[in-house]
């Protein structure tokens, strides 16, 4: 059975102390097992990350690979300092101007780091969650929590306690409802283990924030491109299925989208298929009667991110047998978007319409 601790019993009030559910979760932790909790990012699924054990569980309990490492989950500096070496000054101003928030910096680990946790690399990834309910459960616990993204490996990251309660109910003893997470899409994940900082993972923190910190920062490719199996990617994570409704997903890109989205619609609707398309609030209006899954305005992306993961779900429980999403420019934050919406599509994109068909390529739409 799995307990889910609601958002009026985690209530933290400075005259009554943590709430009682708190005490229960951190307990569990100590004790080896896992809670599901809420971040900034996403809801992560926590163990206490220097019990071997406890963290296997991680793996077993998502179906996740193990040659992909976990992050690190901190409430304090020692903590850092407990599990990573080279901690510089470039390191620490990163650390000081974005945490509490959402990026993780992989540094190398010292040797309080399982094996387990890193998936047997020599670096390790941390960051310091800026959720209050995070920050007391880590506290409270005792011990730095590895946790990744609390859904069955592949699934989209859920950002309610009911999307936990989806994939992991039954399978783990204790999910703490915090509400819909702000950002709603992963951490962004900075090597600094080498001489060059590079992006292995684009996400809450955008590229152009940290290039005032690092003019020299690269982005891996790995970001918008999918990777060959002879390439080794720098992170283990990105070469994985992620993200997937359970429909088949195309992405639209190119001029134009409206006309060619309509296009795909009503082509899928003349072969008996049920088609969704994932849009924005714009494109929706354009394309009434169309039945779309809207994320908020185009002018407003770092919304449109906080809605993804869930309109992913929405996918798969609206009843579709066949989904089309609207691109993103790769900018700001259109890039952690952009990177998890061509994983969820398996890097399907379309970018004509058939031109047999002189409705679509005029400006009708
Ligand atoms: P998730 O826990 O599902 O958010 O995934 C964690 C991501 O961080 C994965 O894409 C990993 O590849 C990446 N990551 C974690 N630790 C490291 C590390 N030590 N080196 C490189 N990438 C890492
Ligand atoms: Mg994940």
């Amino acid at each position: 059975m799995t307990i889910v601790a609601s958002p009026s019993e985690l209530k933290c009030d400075s005259s009554s102390g943590l709430p009682v559910k708190l005490f229960q979760a951190a307990r569990l932790i100590r004790q080896g097992e896992l809670v599901a909790f809420p971040t900034e990012t996403v809801y992560g699924l926590g163990a206490n990350a220097a019990n071997p054990d406890a963290v296997a569980k991680i793996f077993q309990a998502k179906g996740r690979p193990t040659d992909n490492p976990l992050i690190v989950h901190i409430a304090s500096a020692d903590m850092w300092t407990a599990l990573a070496r080279g901690i510089n000054d470039r390191a620490l101003s990163l650390a000081e101007r974005f945490w509490p928030g959402p990026l993780t910096i992989v540094l190398p680990r010292t040797d309080a780091v399982p094996d387990v946790v890193t998936a047997g690399l020599d670096t390790v990834g941390v960051r310091m969650p800026s959720h209050p309910l995070a920050l007391a459960l880590i506290r409270e616990s005792g011990c730095p929590l590895a946790a990744p993204s609390a859904n069955r490996s592949g699934r989209p990251s859920p950002t309610t306690a009911q999307a936990v309660l989806d994939d992991m109910g039954g399978i783990i003893p204790m999910i703490l409802d915090g509400g819909s997470c702000s950002v709603g899409v992963e951490s962004t994940v900075l090597d600094l283990s080498g001489v060059t900082p590079v992006v292995l993972r684009p996400g809450g923190v955008t590229v152009e924030a940290l290039r005032e910190y690092l003019p020299d920062l690269a982005v891996d490719p790995s970001a918008l491109a999918p990777l060959s199996d002879i390439q080794r990617a720098a992170s283990p994570g990105m070469k994985h299925r992620h993200y997937a409704p359970r429909i088949p997903l195309t992405i639209v890109t190119g001029e134009r989208q409206a006309n060619i989205l309509a296009y795909q619609y009503d082509n899928a609707v003349t072969k008996g298929e049920t088609p969704v398309l994932l849009t924005t609030n714009e494109t929706a209006q354009v394309l009434f009667p169309r039945r779309c899954i809207t994320l908020g305005s185009r002018n407003d992306l770092e919304r449109v991110s906080s809605q993804l993961f869930g309109a992913l779900r929405g996918i798969d429980e609206s009843g579709a047998t066949v989904a089309f999403a609207e691109s993103y420019p790769v900018e700001g934050a259109g890039l952690a978007l952009m990177n998890r919406l061509l994983r969820a599509a398996g890097f399907n994109t379309v970018n004509t319409v058939n031109t047999v068909n002189s409705d679509y390529t005029s400006n009708r739409l």
